[in-house]
C-alpha cells in the first residue's frame, strides 16, 4: 500500500525544548546590542536566587518544552504611558519594577516573551501558510492582538534597561548610527524582479489619467526598441542619492520560473551588459545584494550568489518567500551576513517585534545564528494592493509617520523595499511621489541613511 500523503509540504519540526538559560542569553545578546555601554549581563539579570541584581521569574511553566504557536493571550499593562502586551505574565504586582536598595526585581517574565517574540517561536511551530509558502499575518498574534506596528521587545527592554540603569547608577543610551551618530538608520531596499517590463503597466496609467501624449512616446519607444520603462536602475540610484542615501538592489540571479510556475528574473543575470552595469551602480555607491530566487533550492542560494559580480553580503527572498523551518539554516550555509526579507507583506510594521537587526534563533541547534536579520519595515507593495491594504496618498505618510517615529525613539533601522518598477511618474498609488514622501520624512527626522552591509557591520562589532 502506498505511504499516505502527509496533508502538507511543510518541513518537519526539529526543534528541541528550549531552556530558561538559552533564552536568557539570547535575550541578553541582544540587549547588549540595543544600547551603547552595556555592563556585563551575565551576572546583572538572572532569575531570583541566581544572586543578579535585576530578578526576573521565568513564568513561562514548560511553554518551550513544547510544540504550541501560541502562549496564553498576553496581559496588557501600561510603560511610559503605552498600554503593552505582556505574555507569560501572571503576576499580580501592579507594578512591572519593584525596587529593593541595590536590587531590581521584574514582576513580568519579560526574557520568555521577549525570546517567544524576538525568535520567530510562532512561525516555526504554525502550521499556516499562505499562497507563497508564507507564514500570514492572519495567523500571528501580532494581528491577534493588534500590535504589529509597536516593537513590544523594544519596549521590554526599555524596561530591562531601567532596571539596570537603577542597580548600576549609570545610563544606558540606544544606539547610534553612522559618523553624524544620528538617532536611527534608514536602509534604503530596491528588488529588481524586471527589467524589461513596465510597457503594459505605463500604458495602463496613461490611459487611465487620460494622457495620450505619455501613451505615444511609450509606443513610440517601444517600437524604437529603447529601454523598458523598469530599465531604470541609474535612474533609482540617482533618485534616492537625493538624499544622500545609497541604494541597495536586492537583483535575482535565476530567469527560470519557479517549479509551481511563478515566475524570477525577466534578464539574463549572467549578461556581460547587466554585469557591467551592476558594477557601475557599485562603484558609484550602490550595494548590490542577492534576490533569491522564488523555489531556491537551499542547495543553490550559494550558486545564486555567485552568478553576482561580486560576492554578495546580503539576501533577500523574491516574495519574500522564507519557510521558518528551513530557511535561516539556508541562509546561514550560504555565508550571508545579513537577510532582509522578514516583514509581513500585508502590512508594515514588525514581524519579530524588534526594530533592530538581530539573529534569527536556530531551533535546530538551540542557539542563535550568526547571520544578521535586518527587518523589512515597508514595502511599496503592501501600501496598495488588491491583498494588502488600500491606502490612498494622502493615508499613507500619516500611517507610516507612528512606525518612523517607534524606530527612531529606540535607535533601530527603518527599512524601506521600493521595487525599481515603482518609480514611474505615471504610478500615483505607490510610485516615485510616494517613494520621496516618506525619505523626505526619514531625512526630516535625521536618519543616518546606511547600506544593509553597513548596518550589519555596526551591530557585528558590537
Ligand atoms: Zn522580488
Amino acid at each position: 500500500m502506498p505511504a499516505p500523503v502527509a496533508p502538507t509540504s511543510l518541513p518537519p519540526l526539529a526543534a528541541a525544548p528550549v531552556p530558561a538559560a538559552a533564552r536568557l542569553a539570547y535575550v541578553r545578546q541582544h540587549f547588549a546590542r540595543a544600547y551603547d555601554n552595556v555592563p556585563d549581563l551575565a551576572i546583572l539579570i538572572g532569575p531570583p536566587g541566581s544572586g543578579a541584581a535585576v530578578e526576573i521569574n521565568d513564568n513561562s511553566v514548560d511553554f518551550f518544552n513544547q510544540t504550541l504557536p501560541c502562549p496564553p493571550a498576553p496581559n496588557w499593562r501600561e510603560w511610559r504611558e503605552k498600554k503593552l502586551p505582556f505574555f507569560f505574565d501572571n503576576s499580580t504586582e501592579k507594578s512591572i519594577l519593584t525596587f529593593k536598595s541595590d536590587r531590581v526585581f521584574i514582576t513580568t517574565d519579560i526574557i520568555s516573551a521577549a525570546f517567544y517574540l524576538l525568535s520567530g517561536w510562532q512561525e516555526y511551530f504554525s502550521p499556516e501558510r499562505d499562497r507563497h509558502g508564507r507564514f500570514p499575518l492572519a495567523a500571528s498574534v501580532q494581528k491577534q492582538f493588534g500590535f504589529v506596528t509597536i516593537p513590544v521587545v523594544n519596549y521590554y527592554f526599555d524596561i530591562l534597561k531601567s532596571a539596570v540603569e537603577h542597580v548600576t547608577g549609570q545610563a544606558l543610551r540606544p544606539r547610534r548610527w553612522g559618523p553624524a551618530q544620528a538617532p536611527f538608520a534608514a536602509f534604503i531596499t530596491h528588488d529588481v524582479d524586471s527589467l524589461h517590463g513596465g510597457w503594459g503597466t505605463a500604458a495602463r496609467y496613461a490611459l487611465r489619467q487620460r494622457q495620450p501624449l505619455a501613451l505615444l512616446r511609450l509606443l513610440a519607444n517601444k517600437l524604437r526598441n529603447r529601454p523598458a520603462p523598469w530599465h531604470n536602475l541609474a535612474h533609482v540610484q540617482a533618485e534616492t542619492a537625493r538624499y544622500g542615501a545609497n541604494s541597495t538592489f536586492f537583483v535575482l540571479a535565476e530567469n527560470q520560473p519557479a517549479p509551481n510556475g511563478t515566475p524570477n528574473a525577466d534578464y539574463a543575470p549572467a549578461a556581460p551588459a547587466l554585469q557591467n552595469h551592476l558594477r557601475q551602480l557599485a562603484a558609484a555607491g550602490a550595494e548590490i545584494g542577492l534576490h533569491s530566487s522564488y523555489g531556491t533550492a537551499a542547495a543553490r542560494l550559494a550558486t545564486e550568489a555567485a552568478r553576482l559580480p561580486a560576492a554578495p553580503a546580503g539576501n533577500r527572498f523574491h516574495y519574500l518567500a522564507w519557510e521558518p523551518r528551513t530557511t535561516p539554516a539556508a541562509v546561514a550555509a550560504a555565508g550571508f551576513t545579513y537577510d532582509s526579507t522578514l516583514g509581513f507583506a500585508e502590512h508594515f510594521g514588525f514581524r519579530n517585534s524588534y526594530c533592530l537587526p538581530f539573529f534569527p534563533w536556530n531551533f535546530e541547534q538551540n542557539k542563535a545564528h550568526e547571520f544578521l536579520e535586518i527587518p523589512l519595515t515597508l514595502m511599496d507593495t503592501t501600501l496598495n494592493h488588491p491583498y494588502y491594504l488600500q491606502l490612498t496618498p494622502a493615508q499613507i505618510v500619516p500611517a507610516v509617520m507612528p512606525v518612523l517615529a517607534e524606530i527612531k525613539s529606540f535607535g533601530g533601522v527603518f527599512t524601506l523595499l521600493w521595487h525599481n518598477a515603482n518609480f514611474d511618474p505615471l504610478n500615483t498609488l505607490n510610485g516615485p511621489m510616494q517613494f520621496h514622501e516618506i525619505m523626505a520624512a526619514l531625512l526630516q527626522n535625521k536618519a543616518a541613511f546606511l547600506r544593509g552591509n553597513e548596518i550589519a557591520q555596526a551591530l557585528l562589532e558590537k
